[in-house]
């Protein structure tokens, strides 16, 4: 059974005790790839840092909507620098937070509108972050939809709805415009009915599965460090749902993962680390994708150095 963890922030100081543990329990319970979501310029930095040094880690770039008050514009240039990075496989993550307000809500619509604009520009996905919001949401990725033709240029789904939290039928409008639902290891949950519902409605084909570590463990886990291996948690939820097994669900969530990603999982991959690993669709192993970085010259900067994001507790 292969899983891809289409949702983590395992670079993040919460991880900082353990990460190497982490990633090695990921690999043992079957995760293929674990995407590691950027929150600001600096902590998208140590995202793409990760991506170099693990194969099986892939990277996102991006300002989250509680940040849009702090970020500069020469933080936006920054990132629209490294979007095009090779372990770069996506542009998040981004959205509108109407709920917690952390961000003036038109510095968040600006910010986020900067940035589907740099997705256009790279042929990137987006995962999108909204949460009391879709009045606002749905209507501006309805128009980037059109603009985009309804797939990215390569015909991949333009994006993911992450930790999806509204019901079946918002689900489904998110689905025609050309997005893929994202169900968090929340499902299991007992009082997460409607994400239940969401899971159950929506067709395996749109939909893909994630821990957003370190938060919002799943119910076997709850009040511990959510962490990407556990990430089967919601594939067996989903399984036990729509009444299938949680190998077919697997399989389907970790194909539409790859699509999203712009990635194919070669057959033979079980357990085995290296470059051998992923093939195609323009990510190249993590030692390539270092040289790339070292010929790229003065654009990006792998920053060790660069502090984590201040402690905010998300999501
Ligand atoms: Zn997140």
């Amino acid at each position: 059974m292969r899983l891809i963890d289409t949702h983590s922030h395992i670079h993040d100081a919460e991880f900082d005790a353990g990460r190497d543990a982490a990633i090695a329990r990921a690999r043992e319970a079957g995760v293929a790839i674990i995407l590691a979501l950027g929150v600001d310029a600096a902590n998208s930095r140590l995202a793409v840092a990760l991506a170099e040094r693990h194969e099986c880690v892939l990277a996102a770039v991006g300002v989250h909507p509680h940040d849009a008050a702090v970020a500069t514009d020469a933080d936006l240039d920054a990132l629209e620098q490294m979007a095009p990075h090779a372990r770069v496989a996506v542009v998040g993550e981004i959205g509108l937070d109407f709920y917690r307000n952390l961000s003036p809500r038109d510095r968040q619509i600006v910010v986020l509108r900067r940035q589907l604009e740099t997705a256009r520009r790279v042929g990137k996905p987006i995962a999108v972050h909204a949460r009391e919001a879709h009045e606002e949401m749905l209507p501006l990725l309805t128009a980037w939809s059109r603009e985009m033709g309804g797939r990215l240029p390569d015909g991949r789904p333009l994006g993911v709805m992450h930790y999806f939290s509204e019901d079946a039928a918002l689900a489904r409008a998110y689905v025609e415009l050309g997005f893929v639902i994202s169900i968090h290891t929340s499902v299991t949950h007992p009082k997460a009915t409607q994400l239940a519902e969401v899971a159950r409605a929506i067709a395996l084909e749109h939909l893909v599965i994630e821990t957003d570590s370190p938060y919002g463990a799943p119910q076997k886990y709850r009040g511990k460090r959510n962490e990407p291996a556990y990430v089967a948690e919601a594939a067996a939820k989903i399984a036990e749902l729509k009444g299938i097994t949680i190998e077919t669900v697997a399989e389907a969530t970790t194909h539409n993962a790859e699509r999203l990603l712009g990635i194919a999982l070669s057959g033979g991959e079980r357990g085995v680390h290296g470059a051998s690993g992923i093939r195609g669709a323009g990510v190249p192993p993590a030692h390539d994708a270092g040289l790339q970085l070292a010929d790229r010259g003065a654009g990006f900067q792998p920053a060790n150095s660069v502090a984590p994001a201040a402690g905010r507790s998300r999501p």
